[in-house]
């Protein structure tokens, strides 16, 4: 489930917000914003009802929106599962097509065996995924069984 952006500057930096004001203010469920105080947005104080300071709520969501953005470095896929970028394991790495010049790098997070995905331009690969072995595939994965050319390949990393 995408959580869906919110735009910090909508909170007014020295007023104070309960819970439902901060809700209303941004147009998100109550138990978002009791989410971001479980995710590290820190209460004025331990009172109740339990009121944030704008400062700080901006703060904090200007903090997890660029967190957000993080690019991958070269040679790295998301992981959703580890919440980082991964290398890909054994550095092999498959390109899909999905439109003329453009595709998703799929390959499989070196730490938890997750399959990663990042959209790229066909153009784009070998600056993307230096030192990687880039199998080009055929659109989506076919379920026909049919034997792939790359297992053959031998698996030695080179550095
Ligand atoms: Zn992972």
């Amino acid at each position: 489930m995408p959580a869906r952006r919110v735009n910090p500057n909508r909170v007014k930096l020295h007023r104070s917000y309960s819970v439902e004001e901060l809700a209303r203010c941004l147009d998100v469920h109550k138990n978002t914003v009791r989410h971001w105080q479980a995710k590290g947005l820190v209460p004025i104080d331990k009172g109740r009802p339990v009121l944030f300071q704008g400062a700080a709520v901006r703060d904090f969501l200007t903090k997890r929106n660029s967190s957000r953005k993080t690019p991958c470095s070269p040679g790295t896929l998301y992981c959703f599962r580890c919440r980082e970028p991964r290398a890909p394991a054994l550095g092999m790495v498959d390109f899909v097509p999905m439109r003329p010049g453009s595709g998703n790098l799929r390959a499989i997070c070196e730490c938890c065996e997750t399959v990663m995905h990042r959209r790229v331009r066909e153009v784009d690969i070998a600056k993307v995924m230096p030192g990687c072995t880039v199998q080009f595939t055929q659109g989506q994965p076919s379920l026909s069984g049919q034997t792939a050319p790359s297992l053959n390949c031998d698996f030695k990393r080179t550095g």
